[in-house]
């Protein structure tokens, strides 16, 4: 395939078919150099040479009654990892202000969990109140399944965006979770959604699915029309059912970030967890597909630090994008 015509017909506003998007994914090591060049230009055009630094806050770890089988943070497995309860008012504030003064963009709240109750909704709302009040930034959440209702409260507090992942394609999905369902998470996504907030919704590669897995995620998400598509590579974690799995190789991540960037040539696509530890040196090139990327590490693993993030902004041509909310 020529992938620069590719990108041509991209920005035409041609919506790339699942053939062709399969063809991204899956093109030799020969070309990645060509098929990233190609998402480049598609990156390029809707975002320029920024980058959107977002940092995650871990505000509930460790306790979740979820089997989603990739999870350190489910109760149901036997992982090292911190556990506590939801996060004060102050502790979720003062995330922000770190967040802020980092130079984020978006600030992410994240509890592990299966929904959040009446409490937890009221905390973080008063939380986001207090943070919109003090900082200009972007704020999501990622509380987990919503019921009726829940997301309205997240929108009248200021919430702009909600994340939910789909994590992977319907059809691999039982594979990894029996405790919900694909469909529930899509369920939250579009309630998000009509309730106003920007969806902020992708998965986890590299847990033994197919290429037509990463395919299919993509193109529900771009049915879903979510903003912001964050792609994971597994880091298997000990004690989880995929502590095990092997790591993907650095060029197939490039390569399924640049079908990522053609099926959402608008979208924020996310080089986000496992950038450090599967991409190792070649991390810097992610950026020429994603245009966006978690600094400070990610909930439960560390990222290499701000300090070398933000060399590699740089030195690779980058710029980050300056807060404006
Ligand atoms: S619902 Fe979220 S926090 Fe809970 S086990 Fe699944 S991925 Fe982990």
């Amino acid at each position: 395939m020529d992938w620069n015509e590719l990108a041509d017909r991209v920005l035409e506003g041609h919506r790339v078919s699942r053939e062709e998007a399969i063809a991204v994914a899956s093109a030799p090591d020969s070309e990645l150099l060509a098929v990233l060049h190609a998402a480049f230009r598609v990156r390029a055009h809707h975002h320029g040479n920024k980058v959107r630094v977002h940092v995650l806050q871990n505000a509930k770890s460790g306790v979740c009654p979820e089997d989603c089988a990739f999870c350190s943070q489910s109760m149901k497995y036997n992982s090292d990892v911190d556990q506590y309860g939801m996060q004060s008012i102050e502790e979720l504030v003062e995330g922000a202000r770190k967040a802020y003064e980092k130079g984020a963009v978006t600030y992410c709240m994240v509890t592990a969990t299966r929904g959040p109750v009446r409490g937890e909704i009221d905390r973080i709302c008063d939380a986001v109140r207090q943070i919109k009040e003090k900082y200009p930034v972007n704020v999501c959440a990622s509380l987990g399944i919503l019921k009726e209702g829940q997301a309205e409260r997240l929108v009248e507090a200021g919430v702009d965006r909600y994340n939910h992942n789909i994590e992977t394609s319907s059809r691999h999905f039982p594979n990894l979770v029996s405790t919900h369902s694909f469909e529930d998470r899509v369920r939250t996504v579009t309630r998000a959604k009509q309730a106003g907030m920007e969806a902020c919704c992708g998965g986890i590669i590299g847990m033994g699915e197919e290429i037509e897995d990463w395919v299919d995620m993509a193109i529900t998400l771009r049915e879903l029309e979510v903003e912001s598509v964050p792609v994971n590579f597994l880091n298997p974690r000990p004690g989880t059912p995929m502590g095990d799995n092997e790591k993907l190789r650095p060029q197939d991540c490039l390569k399924a970030l640049a079908m990522f960037r053609f099926v959402h040539p608008e979208a924020d696509v996310r080089v986000a967890g496992g950038r450090e530890v599967v991409l190792g040196s070649m991390q810097p090139m992610a950026l020429y597909a994603a245009n966006s990327f978690f600094m400070e590490g990610y909930l439960t693993t560390p990222g290499q630090g701000e300090s070398k993030d933000a060399v590699m902004i740089r030195q690779a041509g980058f710029e980050p994008e300056v807060v404006n909310a």
